[in-house]
């Protein structure tokens, strides 16, 4: 069997940065209890391994001792929460992604502008929350094209569609085309609001899963990027199994599997993709093939928020950032020290990289 590791797959920027949070925190407030609304992103083995740390997840503000330190997820809160927070005299630290964050300020701008906005999302999910929160009496959520005959627009030269960061791009087009349709003058975001890390996992899915006869997703099951994923290689016809570890392949998903696609979602540890790939290879001697679709140079800093907490404790905030090693360096070196055989295939676009 021949195995093809999608590239990029797993960890994204918005997911490093948040995680180094958590991380920063409990190297610098060592003993003090930390707090973390909601999961700080969508997977349990990140989770259990904070956990483990001492972490403690809730769901609920009212769940935090007031004056703790409360870190808000990667996936953003709505201002009631930050509300919450601040009665409580919580110290919120944000590890929002930034490219979230940006989706809240077209949120803001756009209501205050007397603009009705149509979210393309998934209503319980906890990005979508947050977003909604900005503007609640203008925005109105779309899952499907089957909301739309009931949206109540009062102004359509006054409308605009947001949508969630990490959704389907297949099924996102889908959804516009038809408030487009309903619409004609509904307004574009001025950005795209899928950010680069789904864009660029789904187009790897896209270019390679029609080679393939199965496709393996890492990644957990309330992560909606991953959960694309596995639509994806559904559409261009390969089946997908998402698995958050190892542990859960089934080896009778392989009759007849002559190329397997392995890939990661955007919340993925790459630990648990190598555990994958070992897994793989002793059980069926696969052979290993990267593919290059996409490189990616995406990086956030620490949030402003940590910082002034550092600064607060008399520790200086410059320098602090984990630095990211260089991924690819490090996956040959295991690849070599495992003595598995490995090649890489540039399928990049003039070795396009992606900036975000
Ligand atoms: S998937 Fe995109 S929006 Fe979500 S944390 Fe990663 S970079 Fe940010």
């Amino acid at each position: 069997m021949k195995l093809v590791l999608a590239n990029p797959r797993g960890f994204c920027a918005g997911v490093y940065m948040a995680i180094d949070v958590v991380d920063q925190l409990l190297d610098i407030c060592p003993g003090e209890p930390i707090f973390v609304f909601h999961e700080i992103v969508h997977n349990r083995h990140v989770v259990e391994r904070f956990r483990a740390r001492g972490v403690r997840f809730v769901e609920e503000i009212a769940e935090v001792p007031d004056g703790s330190i409360v870190v808000f997820s990667a996936h953003g809160v709505s201002p009631a929460i930050r509300e919450e927070a601040r009665a409580k005299r919580l110290a919120a630290i944000d590890a929002t992604c930034p490219l979230v964050t940006k989706v809240h300020a077209e949120a803001i701008r756009y209501a205050r502008k007397g603009f009705q906005i149509l979210l393309v999302g998934h209503r319980h999910h906890q990005e979508v929350i947050g977003t909604l929160g900005e503007a609640p009496d203008a925005i109105q959520i779309v899952e499907s094209p089957r909301d739309i005959p009931s949206l109540v627009v009062t102004d359509p030269k006054k409308l605009i569609y947001l949508t969630q960061t990490t959704l389907s791009l297949d099924d996102a087009a889908v959804i516009i085309d038809a408030l487009k349709l309903a619409f004609p003058e509904i307004k574009d975001p001025p950005a795209g609001d899928i950010c680069y890390a789904t864009t660029n996992r789904q187009t790897a899915v896209r270019a390679i899963a029609p080679s393939c006869d199965l496709v393996l997703v890492v990644g957990s099951a309330n992560s909606s990027n991953s959960v694309r994923l596995t639509e994806i290689a559904a559409n261009v016809g390969t089946p997908a199994r998402l698995i958050d570890d190892a542990s859960e392949i089934d080896p009778k998903w392989f009759a007849g599997v002559e190329t397997l696609l392995v890939t990661a979602g955007a919340s993925a540890p790459e630990d648990l993709v190598r555990g994958v790939i070992q897994a793989l290879v002793t059980r069926c001697g696969a052979e290993v093939e990267q593919h290059d679709i996409r490189h990616e140079a995406v990086e956030f800093g620490l949030p402003g928020t940590l910082k002034a907490a550092m600064r607060d404790r008399g520790i200086d905030p410059s320098g602090r950032r984990i630095v990211r090693g260089d991924d690819g360096a490090a996956m040959r070196e295991w690849f070599e020290k495992e003595g598995i055989g490995f090649r890489t295939v540039d399928m990049t676009v003039r070795g396009e990289t992606m900036s975000g």
